[in-house]
């Protein structure tokens, strides 16, 4: 394969399938498009993908057989389809819609200042999803309240050694200057299943998504958790620090990774360190099995966020990774709104504040109904927060979350032509 600096200009990637450092390494080229002939758009180099504004479809088989270099190509990740050599028609129909786009973008750049607020009056705060430096430019341009979810082991994707402490306390310090007085949520690093750090081998696994993975490795391993609560602590001197774990399937789990880092706090501290402002320590729901967790889990922890990519992945038993599957499951389906609704309810119960920090969020029909269902706070990647916003706007949310609960007493699969009719009638924009 052409190395990144070689790309030429306006190039579009065909892969059998690509991993998301592979993606980091050519999306710092002059890639316009990425198509793969397996993989899965939900998968973490999708998300790598939309991070970095690259069109991405996934699922695309014999593709690579039928391309040639320097055919012209269109890659429409919005609705997941590839178009070889098209016709002229086709062409320019899809230049139109590039330019219908700017139009858009800059209508929610009038949005950007104004809050999310609802026409009867329910204020959602709307976050954004972020992993590279890079990313944190566009917190300004988004219109964010904050960081909702920092993805660190992205930056790490690349690298062939683990990060020095220094290096990451660098790299944190730097996260929480770009983000200025705006909240930013530490995921410690989330690796295993399709993120496999190029310097942290563990043995192969047939089920990797199932296997040894994030909090799972970080309790085994606390070696390297610790070097990364060191470096957290020690940037966020000072100011606030927030911190969550991911993949957390119980109670004890969450305890003593918060032990840990209460541990180097403290130590931070009788070192002469200056110690946050305020520290709060919080889980990604990411495991159906948490979600029925005991009470002394929703009354101990400081926040939950709900990680729906994998949820959906865990609840429905289907691979995240694998298209043919896992677009087989809409995520408006009725069971797992009930699974959704049940975490709103243990959380109100508990009154721990919550949010909702997969993909599902940054699409407008799907961001209503999470809110409809009682979450307030969203989190997605920057380009989601415009389109979520105007929706938000347009919506009696009361109205939405009664027809939500009907359809949910009901016998349908799934809710999304009842929310979609309901949209059309009330003028939604989506
Ligand atoms: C999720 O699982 O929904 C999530 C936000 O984390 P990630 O996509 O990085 O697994
Ligand atoms: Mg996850």
């Amino acid at each position: 394969p052409p190395s990144p600096e070689d790309l030429p200009a306006d190039a579009v990637l065909l892969a059998r399938n690509l991993g998301p450092g592979e993606i980091l390494e050519y999306g710092r080229g002059r890639l316009r498009g990425i198509a793969l002939e397996e993989g899965s758009s939900a998968s973490h180099a999708a998300i790598v993908a939309r991070a970095l504004n690259i069109p991405l479809v996934a699922n695309v088989r014999g593709l690579i057989h039928l391309a040639e270099i320097d055919d012209p190509i269109v890659i429409d990740g919005d609705v997941g389809r590839v178009l070889l050599r098209p016709d002229g028609a086709v062409s320019a129909a899809y230049r139109e819609k590039i330019i219908l786009r700017a139009q858009e973008e800059a209508q929610f750049r009038t949005l950007r200042d104004k809050p999310a607020l609802t026409k009867d009056g329910a204020k959602i705060s709307l976050q954004m999803n972020a992993g590279l430096l890079t990313d944190l430019p566009s917190i300004d341009e988004c219109g964010a309240e904050g960081v909702g979810l920092y993805r660190t082991e992205l930056q790490y994707l690349v690298n062939d050694r683990a990060p020095r402490r220094d290096k990451q306390t660098m790299l944190y310090g730097q996260v929480l200057e770009a983000a200025g007085d705006r909240p930013v949520v530490f995921r410690t690093l989330d690796m295993g299943g399709d993120k496999q750090l190029p310097f942290l081998k563990g043995a192969a696994e047939e089920n990797p998504a199932l296997g040894w993975r994030a909090i799972r490795i970080a309790l085994d391993r606390p070696k390297l958790f610790r070097m990364q609560l060191q470096a957290l602590v020690r940037a966020s001197g000072g100011r606030a620090l927030l911190v969550m774990f991911p993949m957390v399937a119980e109670a004890a789990e969450y305890e003593r990774a918060r032990e840990l880092l209460e541990i180097e706090r403290d130590r931070a501290e009788r070192e002469g360190r200056e110690p946050p402002a305020i520290m709060k320590v919080g889980a990604m729901l990411e495991t159906p099995a948490l979600a029925f967790a005991p009470d002394r889990f929703f009354e101990r922890v400081d926040f939950v966020s709900v990680g729906g990519n994998d949820l959906a992945q865990f609840f429905f038993a289907a691979d995240r990774g694998n298209q043919r599957v896992a677009a087989r499951y809409d995520m408006l389906n009725c069971s797992y709104l009930r699974l959704l609704r049940l975490i709103v309810a243990r959380c109100e119960g508990a009154g721990t504040p919550l949010s909702f920090c997969g993909e599902m969020a940054g699409r407008p029909m799907e961001a209503l109904s999470l809110t409809a269902l009682g979450f307030r706070s969203l989190s997605m990647r920057p380009a989601g927060i415009g389109p979520v916003k105007r929706a938000l706007r347009a919506i009696d949310l009361s109205q939405l979350a009664e027809l939500l609960n009907e359809v949910l007493q009901g016998d349908a699969d799934c809710a999304r032509n009842a929310v979609g009719r309901f949209c059309r009638e009330h003028d939604i924009p989506l």
